[in-house]
């Protein structure tokens, strides 16, 4: 589903340094490394938000790179989006938050809940329902936990169908049992759904616990690249410690 071949991306500083990488559909890929290592940088060239400097990088069949306007706004119809920061609009509810997320399918500014056709806000309370917030419905955004918010930005993100889904450490700001939560969440949707995830995290275990498969960065290399269940923890933390080691 997404492929990059020898792809860098050069800031004046290499971001990305000849990364060659293929995710299969439905696989769950997350990427591990230390902060500016270039995690944000190749989720960002999935979409098209940056180009390469040089290589290629293929999604859903379509050349990122040289996409014209066009075809980039209808490949990113088929990508999902979380963040570490939710993004919901606090003031309206939970509902209208999840609704917002199929404005890509629908034509034209909405405004206000019923402004959605009946069969979209039964999908939204039904991706609601999938995340165990179907309770919370008609309850103000701003009111729920920030672990309760992801899984409402997940079921935004799932309304457009995605086949992709990018999440930028989706659970950097919640508690532990709250991460388990969500990262569990998106790893489950994945396979009832054949979603293809990239997902960067900054702790081991909940990679080790919900990826397919770990890609570890390093001043924006691969140095590390291998199927999560193969790696057993110790090993795995040797493996960490030198993704996470400043680069010599
Ligand atoms: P973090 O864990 O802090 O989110 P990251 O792994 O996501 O880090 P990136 O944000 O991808 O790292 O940054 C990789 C490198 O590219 C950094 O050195 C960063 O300063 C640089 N960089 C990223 N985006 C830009 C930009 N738009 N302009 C200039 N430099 C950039
Ligand atoms: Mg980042």
């Amino acid at each position: 589903a997404v492929r990059f071949d020898r792809v860098s991306k050069s800031f004046g500083t290499l971001a990305l340094d000849d990364v060659s990488l293929t995710v299969e559909s439905g696989e769950v890929v997350v990427l591990l490394g230390r902060s500016g290592s270039g995690k944000s940088t190749l989720l960002r060239h999935v979409d098209g938000l940056q180009r390469p400097t040089s290589g290629t990088v293929t999604v859903l069949g379509t050349d990122v790179g040289r996409a014209g306007g066009g075809e980039l706004r209808r490949l990113r119809r088929r990508i999902g989006f979380v963040f570490q920061q939710f993004h919901l609009i606090g003031s309206l509810t939970v509902l209208e938050n999840v609704c917002s997320g199929a404005l890509g399918r629908l034509r034209g500014p909405r405004l206000g809940l019923l402004s959605y056709p009946k069969r979209l806000r039964h999908e939204a309370l039904d991706e609601l329902d999938r995340v165990g917030l179907a309770d919370r419905a008609l309850q103000r955004a701003d009111t729920l936990s920030g672990g309760q918010q992801q899984r409402v930005a997940v079921a935004r993100a799932l309304l457009q169908r995605p086949e992709i889904l990018l999440a930028d450490e989706p659970v950097a700001s919640l508690d532990p049992e709250s991460s388990a939560q969500v990262m569990r969440l998106i790893r489950e949707i994945s396979a009832e759904r054949r979603l293809t995830v990239l997902c960067s995290l900054h702790q081991l275990d909940l990679a080790l616990s919900w990826g397919d498969r770990i890609v570890g960065l390093r001043a924006g290399r691969t140095v590390l690249d291998a199927p999560a269940a193969g790696l057993d923890r110790e090993r795995a933390m040797e493996l960490y410690a030198g993704v996470a080691a400043e680069p010599a």
